[in-house]
């Protein structure tokens, strides 16, 4: 447990000793009294003093290909040091991880195993991994550990990756900022009732911190999980792309995502292929230039072709990369063009 960052006391104009505080970390910025928690159920005011549970708690800690993050464009074939802390500042009915991101807020209990960012930098580069990736559950919740953490890799030549549901402060990510080499953020769906009914957030942070990503220069990745009658409209999947095209930029990738019942969100089946097959087809007639499937393995469109061409330059199965096929050098294909990424 640590004293957290970005949070300020709040004196009402009743009590000038008022002990609430209102927390600064992510977009709903808590007002927390004394001897409660946020929202996420892992951020403590003692006595005025907010507390973070989680800044020394992993609950999850894998080696994973970078492509499950997903990220398809950033040191493809390499692997990250993939770590999580319970809680989340969502509560999305659908959550695939609901054990680790919803037990603080639901039962109060904070599990895991203490960890210091060194052990953490340790355990990554014996592991071999290129990066760390910050995921699972939410890392903005657990900012007191991810901040440090990516300052050291840094320092020990790792990459650090963001995996998040994107509903963080834009004081978070300007912190982030200079340490952050690359990012998938979730973009949920296109419309506000979708956020508050199935998320308890908004949409409008969310939009405003993937513009703020662009400007900080991070490899950007997008994720949407298609979700049966939620989100799954062409119309709504018109808005996503259009969005990406306009405001990140069209060479910006987009994983559309299969759906698998799960948590509160059991009442239909798996997203159909063909449903996610036209999230593809939408993405590619808006005019984005990468555009996959995800949860689907060994369906063709995991693979990376060049826009150009058609020609596939990146093969794969599942989270493997199976081949490479560039031209003079790795990022362009044999035609001339150049695919953008980071570390061909
Ligand atoms: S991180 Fe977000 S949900 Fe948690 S206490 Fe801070 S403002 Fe509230
Ligand atoms: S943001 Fe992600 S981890 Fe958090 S509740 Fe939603 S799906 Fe689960």
């Amino acid at each position: 447990m640590a004293e957290a960052l970005l949070y300020k006391p709040l004196k009402n104009s009743q009590d000038s000793r008022s002990a609430t505080v209102q927390c600064g970390l992510c977009a709903h910025y808590c007002v927390i009294k004394d001897g409660t928690r946020g929202k996420c159920g892992v951020r403590e005011n003692r006595s005025g003093v907010l507390h973070s549970l989680v800044a020394d708690v992993i609950a999850a800690a894998n080696l994973d290909p970078v492509e499950k993050k997903p990220l398809f464009h950033f040191m493809p074939g390499t692997r990250t040091f993939s770590i999580g802390a319970p809680g989340c500042n969502l509560c999305c009915s659908f959550c695939q991880n609901a054990s680790l991101s919803q037990e603080p807020r639901a039962r109060g209990a904070v599990r895991g195993q203490r960890v210091t960012p060194e052990e953490i930098v340790r355990a990554a580069r014996e592991s071999g991994a290129a990066s760390i990736s910050y995921t699972y559950s939410e890392p903005t919740i657990f900012f007191e550990l991810m901040y440090p953490t990516a300052q050291l890799a840094v320092q020990a030549g790792l990459k650090n990756i963001l995996v998040s549901n994107g509903f963080m402060s834009p004081e978070c990510l300007e912190m982030l900022g200079p340490y952050i080499h690359a990012a998938n953020i979730d973009l949920k769906a296109f419309t506000e009732e979708f956020y508050k009914e199935r998320c308890g957030a908004r949409l409008a942070p969310v939009l405003e911190n993937l513009r703020h990503i662009v400007r900080l220069g991070w490899w950007l990745e997008v994720t949407t999980l298609v979700i049966p009658g939620l989100n799954d409209t062409r119309e709504e999947l018109v808005r996503i792309a259009t969005f990406i095209r306009d405001e990140l930029g069209a060479q910006v990738p987009w994983h559309v995502s299969r759906f698998h019942p799960c948590h509160e969100l059991t009442d239909r089946g798996p997203t159909p292929t063909q449903t996610l097959e036209t999230a593809w087809q939408v993405g590619l007639d808006v005019g984005l230039a990468y555009v996959y499937l995800g949860n689907v393995p060994g369906h063709g469109s995991e693979s990376t072709s060049c826009p150009s061409c058609g020609e596939v330059v990146v093969e794969r199965n599942g989270f493997s990369v199976l081949g490479t096929h560039w031209g003079e050098r790795p990022g362009r294909c044999a035609c001339g063009h150049d695919v953008p990424g980071v570390d061909w």
